[in-house]
């Protein structure tokens, strides 16, 4: 198995922020996954890192990297993939096998244990529409989970502190090409929108609900403010960038501020969508 040692988290997040973990894993198969989870019980787990601040410190504890555990397999029209599957892989593996569902991930820049445990969404789709089970790890035993007590950007898994070790979805018959159409559609939307030429970690708050973040945002004036080298972004508010050498906190104290103004302004209390790992 892989492994790195003292080795910087800004290398494995969409951020490009973090210090170092004590050692990053990187277990290849269920086996080597389940045996790394029973040897490093206090272990962090990590999947594309499109989702988390880490600390400008790092974490002194060992991390686990989902990755490379990613394999795929289909059984009539349903999908069970390993936790470290992209999105993007897997999506593509959809549509080649003629199956619908998961045209509105094929843009999320996360893994299917990540997408699961936050219930990843866009353009009207979320993984709770698609996901049948789930297996999991927790304490030594491993489960199959029918229930993940889904809601917006919210699961079981959030609370149950349950390691996502693959995921089974049962997806719609469809047509290949109508399937890559909709996903080249949603991922024209997403350029033309984010500001994807920078490091982030997409939206930096939920929604309230009933409104927008990025418009609350950008009504409380904050579209282009900048603490350190991160900034609201000027293309889109509800997305905070990393201009170039920005540290978690910057970040930390930009998302104070943004929350801080729009409070002020709206009376209204943003939650962080990003995790601080
Ligand atoms: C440019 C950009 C656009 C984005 N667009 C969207 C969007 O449209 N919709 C959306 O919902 N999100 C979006 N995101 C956010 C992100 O891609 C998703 O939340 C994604 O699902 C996170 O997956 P990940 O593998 O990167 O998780 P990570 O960031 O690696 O981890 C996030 C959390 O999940 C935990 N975790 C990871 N894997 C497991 C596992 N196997 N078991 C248990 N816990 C686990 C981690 O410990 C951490 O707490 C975007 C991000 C970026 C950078």
């Amino acid at each position: 198995m892989l492994i790195k040692y003292n080795e910087p988290l800004a290398n494995h997040t969409t951020f490009k922020i973090g210090g170092p973990a004590r050692r990053l894993l990187f277990p290849e198969s269920r086996a080597e996954f389940l045996d790394t989870l029973r040897d490093c019980p206090d272990a962090l787990i990590l999947g594309k890192g499109s989702n988390v601040l880490a600390p400008d410190g790092g974490v002194d504890k060992d991390v686990i990297s989902t990755l490379l555990y990613n394999e795929i397999t289909l059984d009539g029209n349903a999908v069970t993939a390993a936790c470290g599957a992209t999105l993007a892989t897997l999506a593509n593996f959809a549509a080649e096998n003629s199956l619908s569902g998961l045209e509105f991930a094929s843009g999320i820049p996360g893994t299917v244990g990540g997408a699961v445990r936050m219930n990843a969404g866009a353009y009207g789709g979320e993984m709770s529409q698609t996901v049948s089970s789930v297996e999991v790890y927790s304490k030594g035993e491993v489960l199959t989970v029918a229930d993940s007590g889904f809601s917006y950007r919210h699961s079981r898994y959030v609370d149950s502190g349950e390691v996502i070790l693959s995921v089974t979805l049962t997806l719609t018959p469809g047509v290949t090409s109508e399937i890559i159409a909709l996903q080249q559609e949603y991922n024209r939307r997403r350029r033309d929108k984010q500001p994807l030429e920078y490091p982030s970690a997409g939206s930096s708050f939920k929604r309230p609900q009933g409104h927008y973040a990025a418009e609350l945002i950008d009504r409380a004036a904050c579209k282009g403010l900048q603490i350190g080298k991160a900034q609201v972004s000027e293309k889109h508010a509800g997305f905070i960038v990393n201009l170039g050498g920005a540290s978690a906190s910057d970040v930390e104290a930009l998302m104070a501020l943004v929350s801080e103004r729009v409070f002020e302004q709206s009376g209204l209390v943003l939650e962080p969508e990003v995790v601080r790992l």
